[in-house]
């Protein structure tokens, strides 16, 4: 296929070369589809739109191989499903660096990224280690309040 790259598959390239993770349809149609909206996109809801080309075991991999690497992070939404967000630039390999709020909307169950709040510092007791600190917002997004 000789078909003209856009911008954004440019970018997908990069950002896969960078991470030393072999350039192929399926991981551009998922880093595509991430990044289709604002929102994050849970796994069942991408299972759903890339399920006809990608199987189960393909796509998990390839979530699973991005968030090694700092490309998604994950989020739990309200039902407790596992939901994926593009990280920010500064993000690497086991050094995710999206210590930020979490929106999740009540109604429609979208996750969004604030990226521009930054967590706490817990403190935690001596010899425990601290892997991870979720804190969500819980609200309606302004889809759902439209609808109020
Ligand atoms: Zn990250
Ligand atoms: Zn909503
Ligand atoms: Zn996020």
């Amino acid at each position: 296929m000789t078909s003209v790259r856009t911008e954004k598959e440019q970018h997908f390239i990069k950002l896969l070369k960078h991470n030393a993770l072999k350039v192929t349809p399926h991981r551009l149609r998922v880093l595509e589809e991430i990044t289709q909206k604002d929102a994050a996109i849970s796994q069942p809801d991408l299972e759903k739109i890339v399920g006809k080309e990608i199987d189960r075991v393909t796509l998990y991999r390839i979530l699973s191989s991005f968030e090694e690497k700092g490309i998604v992070h994950k989020i739990f939404d309200l039902n407790g499903t596992a939901t994926y967000a593009i990280c920010s630039a500064d993000c690497s390999a086991d050094h995710h660096h999206d210590q930020h709020i979490h929106f999740i909307c009540s109604v429609c169950n979208s996750v969004f990224c604030l990226e521009e709040i930054s967590l706490p510092k817990i403190p935690i007791p001596p010899n425990f280690t601290l892997h991870g600190l979720a804190l969500n917002a819980v609200g309606l997004c302004d889809n759902c309040q439209k609808e109020v």
